[in-house]
């Protein structure tokens, strides 16, 4: 191949070393291009020249969760034998609305009661919330994804996922609602079933059961 070694000088080295993915950067760019234009701004000006590509690198980064597996984070702690609740909560997260495609930012609490001795890192359920949020989606969906992934994957007896978030549609534009508050929960296993369990795990990350 005899094209096989040529190189694309005009390529900055930070993207020649990017790790592959399915993003595809120079769609994003025109499509970005093309959004400037609509809305009377003059893509060529100087302020504006590097935009393009900079918010197509920055979709690629608050997009991820479009193209990694979040099973892969799922290591099963080996020889482990707890089984009572564990909690992680205030985990960071952020998100982007897929009918405004603006972000929606706030907080995620899981809780699961392991099955068996079936646990997972702590870290580990912060970095699949992270992964998970980072695509288009409205947070409804994104609470019952986590839910559903954790109760399949550690076969537990019980998963809860509360998630809290500032959505900037709604602060922004519309009805203008700053600071309000968009609250989601999905139950799985003992969580649905037992109002006690669900009631223990709500006041442990601060929250009043309603229901
Ligand atoms: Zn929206």
């Amino acid at each position: 191949m005899p094209n096989s070694k040529k190189n694309n000088s005009s390529v900055p080295k930070k993207l020649a070393t990017r790790p592959a993915t399915r993003v595809d950067l120079a769609k994003v760019e025109a499509g970005v291009r093309l959004i400037l234009e609509g809305i009377g701004e003059d893509p060529s000006r100087p302020g504006l020249e590097g935009t393009p590509r900079r918010v197509a690198l920055m979709y690629e980064e608050i997009c991820a969760g479009l193209h990694q597996d979040p099973r892969e984070l799922i290591h099963v702690i080996p020889a482990e034998t707890h089984d009572e609740m564990v909690i992680v909560k205030d985990i960071p997260i952020y998100s982007l609305c897929e009918h405004h495609l603006l972000p929606f930012a706030g907080v995620a609490h899981i809780a699961y009661i392991p099955k068996a001795g079936r646990i997972v890192g702590l870290s580990k359920l912060a970095r699949i919330a992270d992964l998970m949020a980072k695509k288009p989606q409205i947070q409804e969906r994104l609470t019952t994804e986590i839910a559903d992934l954790l109760y399949e994957e550690l076969s537990a007896t019980g998963v809860m996922v509360v998630i809290e978030s500032e959505h900037m549609c709604v602060e922004m534009r519309g009805i203008k609602k700053p600071g309000s508050k968009a609250v989601t929960s999905a139950l799985r296993g003992g969580f649905l079933k037992d109002p006690r369990t669900r009631a223990e795990a709500m006041a442990l990350i601060g929250r009043h059961d309603r229901g």
